[in-house]
């Protein structure tokens, strides 16, 4: 069967350079100074939270996956900047940039302003009304309504929708280096209401996991070559990045209790590809992990460039093999 696979690391993804050759990241100077503006504290923020989370994360990848990285080396660094794709769909509303980052500032000026206008008559027959009068409270709220539609006409939503490949952070295979776009973060972080700290959790675990399922040993210490790695549709390895960055986040959710909602919020603004894995597994099923587990070392080992589909097909073979295995009666099993 000759099915065409879209390649998660082919050449037009901005990842797919190496590390040097991507040091020119675009500096888009008006939605720096909006973040500054909004969340000042965002780089450093993003700095403390890879540098408090690193480890753990690996940590839980490597017990939830059973990979090793046995030596082989991933950098995690958070740069300046956004990714090209990024850049590319944001500039279209650089000039409102700052007024996107403060939407639900303009619907409170809605909400408020309508509550003053139905209360105008109550407030003043009781006493003086103050300087403005219903009829200007009314223009004010009439204005937010069309900066709301004109953020609605820039249609920005849908465009950070259409992003097809990562751009919060980044793994360039060809160096196993982890990249951490800390301005991103920010932007994404004020746009969709999420704490900066639960978003970069999000992103650390994401990226993480690519490198992981790519560079991690498995028991009888094989890899994935990184050709075949590269070359692999994009909705198997993303769908294997999402399904370990839900699984982290959720084992570790007692010490980072925004991560789930933000990747859960993540998730209705990106583009399709990013919920693969809810095509493979149902929520909360069980044996889950093994059954993904699994499949990736199938996939891994098979050799060629995989299918989205032969991967679904891998998973449900592998689901209906484990579940026809035969409980294994415990030790006090006492009928
Ligand atoms: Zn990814």
């Amino acid at each position: 069967m000759n099915r065409d696979v879209e390649a998660w690391g082919a050449p037009a993804r901005h990842y797919a350079k190496s590390a040097k050759q991507a040091e020119a990241v675009h500096a888009n100077l008006r939605w720096h100074d909006a973040v500054n503006r909004v969340a000042p504290r965002s780089a450093d923020t993003v700095g403390q939270t890879v540098r408090l989370w690193n480890q753990r994360i690996r940590n839980q990848l490597t017990s939830e996956i059973g990979f090793q990285l046995r030596g082989r080396q991933v950098f995690v660094r958070v740069v300046d900047g956004l990714p090209a794709p990024l850049s590319e769909k944001l500039e279209h509303t650089d000039a409102l940039a700052l007024v996107a980052l403060n939407r639900s500032l303009l619907k409170d000026v809605v909400g408020g302003t309508l509550f003053m206008e139905s209360e105008w008559n109550n407030v003043t027959a009781a006493g003086d009304g103050g300087t403005a009068g219903r009829l200007e409270i009314r223009r004010v709220r009439e204005t937010a309504e069309s900066w709301l539609k004109l953020l609605e006409k820039h249609e920005l939503g849908t465009a950070l929708g259409e992003i097809n490949e990562d751009v919060l952070g980044a793994y360039f295979y060809k160096d196993s280096e982890v990249r951490i776009y800390w301005l991103a973060i920010g932007i994404y972080a004020a746009l969709y209401s999420v704490p900066v700290e639960a978003l970069t959790f999000v992103v650390l675990a994401h990226e993480l996991a690519h490198a992981y399922t790519h560079m991690g040993s498995d028991i009888d210490g094989h890899t994935w070559p990184t050709d075949e790695f590269a070359s692999t549709d994009i909705a198997i390895i993303e769908g294997l990045a999402q399904f370990y960055t839900e699984v982290v986040c959720g084992k570790l959710e007692s010490q980072m209790p925004g991560a789930l909602p933000a990747f859960e919020t993540l998730l209705r603004h990106q583009s399709e590809i990013y919920s693969t894995h809810r095509k493979w597994i149902g929520k909360n099923e069980r044996n889950s992990g093994e059954i993904v587990r699994v499949s990736l070392v199938e996939c891994r080992r098979s050799g060629r460039k995989m299918h989205r589909d032969t991967f679904l097909e891998t998973v449900n073979r592998r689901r209906e093999e484990i579940l026809s295995q035969p409980v294994q009666p415990t030790l006090f099993n006492r009928s």
